[in-house]
């Protein structure tokens, strides 16, 4: 789950945007930044109590991060894994709750989402120094033991069990949503108004910026380096999450190995779209649906989304057109005159 560390210049890029059309001297802010959840994390909190809250947040942040860690010994997460095909694990509410909302996600994505990728996740290891392209005889295993079906939950007990020996869940496509909603919750409780929260690349605001304005939200350009963005969403109050084959990646023999893996032929998703940016009320729902919709494709994700009372999306295809759900119209802008905008399907 280790993130690139070129990420860390999104962050500053984005912030930057953020401190030079937000920032009001009188108004105490604090910013902080920390690598948890295999990602650089950077809060920036506005107001009186900002330093005790963007404490209490990241303490919050860290707990998840050993609850859900794949590569923590003692996650939650790592312990479900060791006991596949054995026995039940007591899990924490966010554990339990993460991983429910995962299983809805594979049944309304038909399994193009799916935590159980967590055998083949392992295998490619992209984002680690040990990626590589497995041996089709691995890829067959890998596939064999994708099924979100044998994760058994217990709701009296909130315990978890994966069905088969060697099953293993992985929640890097949706633990930093609900990370970003849990810090979102805090922040507004410890009586937080204006604040700017960044998981990796999951972006949530809190309130409105100073001067009351919407903020503006730079979407990276999938076919540049990063910090170069193609448009800008004009958003209060939202999620804002982005996946791309940019994002974790290997080169061999002049092919580009991402990390969002087609759980129906085990191999990175390849069917046109490069690009998925979901806006939403909730984060866990945006990080669950960038994922999805990368997998599923443009006419099957689009469809999804649009289904979806309150939730928008930006999707980009290999020939840089730009889709979008009808109810972004006037809040996403394309800035860079080499995409073309295509009207929603
Ligand atoms: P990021 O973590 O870079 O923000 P995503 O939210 O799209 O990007 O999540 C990608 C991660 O999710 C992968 O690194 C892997 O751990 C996991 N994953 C990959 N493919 C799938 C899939 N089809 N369904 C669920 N999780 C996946
Ligand atoms: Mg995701």
């Amino acid at each position: 789950m280790k993130k690139k560390y070129t990420l860390f210049f999104t962050i500053i890029f984005i912030s930057s945007i953020l401190f030079t059309s937000c920032a009001k001297k009188e108004e105490p802010s604090v910013t902080k930044e920390n690598y948890l959840l295999g990602t650089i994390v950077q809060l920036t909190v506005y107001g009186k109590n900002a330093e005790k809250a963007v404490n209490k947040a990241m303490d919050i942040i860290s707990d998840i991060d050993d609850k859900m860690s794949p590569s923590k010994e003692n996650s939650e997460v790592s312990k479900i894994n060791k006991n596949a095909g054995k026995a039940f694990v007591k899990v924490s509410d966010d554990t339990f709750t993460v991983i429910k909302k995962s299983l809805e996600y594979s049944k309304l994505s038909n399994g193009a989402f799916d935590i159980t990728v967590g055998p083949l996740v392992n295998m490619w290891a992209i984002g680690t120094d040990k990626a590589r392209i497995p041996s089709p005889q691995e890829i067959k295993t890998g596939l064999n033991l994708i099924n979100y079906k044998d994760v058994i939950l217990d709701e009296n007990t909130k315990s978890i069990k994966l069905r088969k020996p060697n099953e293993a869940i992985d929640l890097g496509a949706i633990a930093k949503g609900y990370t970003a909603d849990k810090v979102k919750e805090t922040l507004i409780k410890e009586g937080v108004k204006t604040a700017f929260i960044n998981l990796g690349g999951n972006i949530v605001t809190v309130g409105n910026k100073l001067d009351g304005s919407l903020w503006n939200i730079a979407i990276q350009d999938p076919l540049k380096i990063r910090g170069e963005y193609f448009g800008i969403a004009k958003v209060s109050h939202k999620s804002v999450v982005s996946s791309g084959n940019y994002e974790r990646y290997f080169i061999k023999n002049g092919k580009r190995y991402h990390h969002i893996l087609d759980t129906k032929t085990g191999y990175p998703s390849d069917n046109g779209l490069i690009a998925t940016t979901i806006i939403s009320d909730n984060s866990i729902d945006g990080d669950a649906l960038s994922t999805t919709t990368y997998v599923l494709g443009l006419d099957k994700g689009m469809k999804l989304v649009e289904s979806i009372k309150g939730v928008e999306a930006v999707f980009v295809t290999k020939d840089k057109k730009v889709y979008t759900t009808s109810g972004l119209k006037d809040s996403f802008k394309i800035t860079n005159e080499e995409y073309i905008y295509e009207k929603g399907r």
